[in-house]
């Protein structure tokens, strides 16, 4: 009864049983797994407190990743927005908050995979700042996890959230996508402007190559996690005002799963292509193998 595979499925339900959208992700698990809204919210709840956790210890200024790339930079950027900055608190904020998730991913540190290690930044990073900065609470940032679910797995039938098989798009891109309607949810979106939101925040990564250097999380990953927060927030607040995506979030999905199709396997997780095969990159990967 609550089950959907395109965003057009869960704007029928929304109206049809007259609930928002991440009431819907939640009956449709229930529904599914044969299990009950509250231990679905209590497995949403921990993942909140484990984000935070990651981001915690992620703005500590002695992280270190494994390859030694990154590490700090959380710091660094969060100490820093209280001076002089052209961002604001809340895209400062949670960019930190996504560079400090990444930085413990490389680090080899407990961080939720949201969708994937590679860009587990994104959603905690908008979610946590938007929670504090906006003066929601803990349970709105939790329905905000919902509706990212729900964008998430409907990447997921009907595209991919592999970058092995489409490319940071499909990783990054789909963190922002589910960053966005988050958001949006949280500050009152209807379930349109969160479909809207995640659109346009395909829109603004697609095409995006994976090409991690010698084969690691770090760079370009890390960073690309702060930019992709930047693109679902500034996506968030187009959609809030009324802003519409002219190719509608299906549609979009489609778009990402042909384009990381005709993307070559050098862009796809190989560190064959991109930032990997850079003059600096080969330099570092050499010394590695020393
Ligand atoms: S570059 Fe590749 S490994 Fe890094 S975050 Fe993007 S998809 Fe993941």
């Amino acid at each position: 009864m609550y089950q959907f595979k395109h965003g057009s499925d869960l704007l029928t339900i929304c109206s049809e049983h007259g609930i928002n959208f991440g009431e819907v992700v939640l009956r449709a698990e229930v529904e599914e797994n044969d299990t009950d809204q509250l231990t679905v919210r209590a497995r949403m709840e921990k993942m909140l407190s484990d984000m935070t956790e990651a981001v915690e210890k992620g703005l500590k200024p002695d992280v270190k990743s494994m390859g030694g790339l990154i590490g700090g930079n959380a710091h660094r950027l969060f100490t820093g927005s209280n001076k002089k900055n052209v961002c604001g608190s809340t895209l400062l904020k949670a960019v930190s908050y996504a560079l400090a998730v990444t930085e413990i991913n490389a680090s080899m540190g407990r961080i939720v995979a949201a969708p994937t290690a590679g860009a587990s930044g994104i959603l905690p990073g908008c979610v946590l700042a938007v929670e504090e900065e906006l003066g929601l609470t803990a349970q709105e940032a939790v329905e905000g996890l919902l509706v990212a679910a729900g964008i998430g797995q409907i990447i997921a039938a009907n595209a991919t959230l592999s970058g092995a098989e489409g490319g940071c798009q499909a990783e990054c891109g789909s963190a922002s996508a589910m960053a966005a309607a988050a958001v949006i949810h949280m500050m009152g979106g209807s379930p349109q402007m969160c479909l809207d939101g995640a659109a346009m925040a395909l829109k603004g990564s697609l095409g995006l190559v994976c090409d991690p250097v010698a084969g690691l999380v770090e760079v370009p990953c890390s960073k690309r996690n702060a930019t992709g927060t930047a693109i679902a927030l500034v996506c968030a607040d187009m959609a809030l005002a009324g802003i519409t995506s002219f190719i509608p979030f299906d549609e979009m999905v489609e778009a990402l799963k042909r384009v990381g199709h005709m993307m070559s396997a050098d862009l796809r997780e190989t560190a064959r292509g991109g930032c990997a095969i850079t003059p600096t990159a080969l330099a570092y990967t050499e010394s590695i193998k020393r």
